[in-house]
């Protein structure tokens, strides 16, 4: 090649380089349109669904619940506020609503049937999708702290039994008398339940919850500065469950799920419905697939195919762009969001 053929080569190249550069756009910018458009952090709580109305609700209870679900708020704000992760800010916002006897998760918890409380919870985060689970342990303190610990500290995703209070122990997670999980207001629930089934003539295999069923569990569901999502979920379960029984609060899919392209979902209700119907990995499906908002895919799931099949609760999801729903079909579901500037804490339809 002569060195004019050289030169025009090098013109050509120069030129097409220059207009590419100019007519690309600048990813730098495209990302900062896309932050713009999503709030800086948003967070959702759930403390449990159920037989929730105000006619059986004291005004000192209603504002006890109130309390703890504002200060659950709080917490995972503050750290979200600070550039934390949404990680964080899920994990140490249900360690706190785990440490509320209000609840049913950690301190709190309900009793099975033989008069034990065993928990169950599961994270996960949204970006590689790791997650991590533990189910009937009955020494830990705070499960989800164990499941977090499965998820960056073990090779495997759900712990169970013994197992699992075993890596705990390994793992320094604090562990506690099972006194710690004693609450009066649950054994009560515990001997109604008994005395319902006994009454009822039935065996405890295949009936449904009590008709007045709190379910109580405890969720949180964050995106972070950095547009990260995560969710967790902790539970004691179902009063005067059996046979090691695990709900779908410790089931990714099931009852927690998140995924950077669409949601983060944590949910609540009546177990074996949530996982036979993948609810929380249904929610981003909905979205990831068929292109529903959060909102929709949130109703489609909980408010159509649930009641369809009889399935009792709600879930609260936050999608990639910071939007929140909280659906549910039970009588009220104890629940909260916060954002730049608005934080809210609801339990009945309002
Ligand atoms: N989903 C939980 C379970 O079935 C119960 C609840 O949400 O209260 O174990």
């Amino acid at each position: 090649m002569s060195t004019t053929k050289y030169t025009l080569l090098f013109v050509c190249l120069s030129a097409i380089l220059l207009s590419a550069c100019q007519t690309t756009p600048n990813p730098t910018e495209n990302q900062a349109t896309v932050q713009n458009q999503r709030p800086a952090y948003a967070l959702a709580i759930h403390g449990g669904a159920g037989t929730l109305s105000r006619a059986n609700m004291s005004p000192e209870k209603e504002n006890a619940y109130r309390a703890a679900l504002d200060s659950a708020l709080l917490i995972g704000e503050t750290i979200l506020k600070n550039g934390g992760t949404s990680l964080d800010a899920v994990t140490q916002t249900i360690v706190f609503l785990e440490d509320c006897p209000l609840f049913n998760a950690g301190r709190g918890a309900v009793f099975n049937h033989d008069g034990k409380n065993e928990l169950d919870a599961s994270i996960m985060e949204g970006s590689g999708q790791m997650a991590g689970a533990v189910g009937s342990v009955s020494t830990v303190k705070n499960p989800i702290l164990l499941a977090r610990a499965v998820m960056e500290k073990s090779s495997h995703v759900l712990l169970t039994g013994l197992g699992a209070e075993q890596f705990a122990r390994e793992q320094g997670i604090e562990t506690v008398d099972a006194k710690w999980f004693y609450t009066q207001e649950r054994w009560n629930s515990l001997q109604e339940a008994m005395e319902e089934e006994k009454q009822a003539g039935k065996t405890g295999a295949i009936d449904a919850p009590p008709t007045d069923y709190k379910f109580g569990t405890v969720g949180c569901v964050a995106l972070d500065h950095a547009g990260n999502l995560a969710a967790g979920t902790s539970t004691g379960g179902m009063t005067n469950k059996r046979w090691n029984r695990l709900g779908d609060s410790p089931i990714i899919g099931a009852g927690t799920y998140a995924s950077n392209d669409a949601c983060a979902v944590s949910c609540t209700g009546h177990g074996e419905f949530f996982i036979r119907y993948a609810v929380a990995h249904d929610v981003w499906a909905m979205m990831a697939y068929k292109g529903l908002s959060v909102a929709e895919a949130g109703d489609a799931v909980v408010n159509k195919k649930l009641v369809e099949k009889g399935g009792e609760g709600g879930l609260i999801a936050v999608d990639k762009n910071g939007n929140i729903a909280l659906p549910f079909n039970s009588e009220g579901m104890y629940r909260g969001y916060a954002k730049p500037g608005e934080r809210k804490v609801l339990i009945y339809k309002e």
